[in-house]
């Protein structure tokens, strides 16, 4: 008899299946749903992602130190090629990430309209369930549309709410 498939925890893929997956599902149902549909799959594999970062720790995540939980996330993130991200914790009520390398943003041409939407839902789906309640996340900048990084805020959905309204109201900086 042949033994149990065992599927493994984490596999690796070109960072282009982000380029490729969006291209697909663009063609297909179009911006609009594409985003949503790349921000939903990124949620579920973000929550499931969670057994990989919980793996070999002594104690539960919410044990952990403020500074070492932000030291390992960035480590589960760079380590494993997402890209480097710098954690500013400095604003009432949101945090950020930002990284100047993060690979959903390929860029061999800037799209104004582009966001790092897998991202944006891996991002929530892993802090949500680390953290056990629901944490919303806007990717506030985004190398893919010209920006210098890219710019993940965290927060509550009321926090992350405002944020996006004052987004809107203080238009881009770099938009002519
Ligand atoms: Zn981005």
């Amino acid at each position: 008899m042949e033994p149990p498939v065992v599927t493994p925890l984490e596999i690796t893929v070109p960072a282009w299946i982000f380029r490729a997956l969006r291209d697909e599902l663009v063609r297909d149902i179009g911006k609009l749903s594409s985003t949503k549909v790349l921000q939903q799959v990124g949620y579920r594999t973000g929550s499931s992602a969670s057994v990989a970062f919980r793996a070999g720790l002594n104690g539960t995540v919410l044990e952990m130190m403020q500074s070492t939980f932000w030291k390992r996330l960035v480590e589960f993130f760079s380590c494993r090629g997402w890209g480097t991200f710098v954690v500013d914790l400095d604003h009432p009520g949101l945090g950020f990430l930002t990284s100047e390398d993060w690979a959903e943003a390929v860029t061999d041409e800037v799209d104004r309209n582009a966001s790092c939407c897998f991202s944006t839902g891996f991002i929530s789906g892993l802090l949500s369930e680390l953290i056990g309640s629901p944490v919303a996340v806007l990717e506030a900048g985004c190398r893919a549309r010209g920006d210098r990084a890219c710019n993940f805020a965290f927060g509550s959905e009321q926090a992350v709410r405002d944020l996006y309204g004052q987004l809107l109201v203080g238009a881009d900086p770099t938009s002519p």
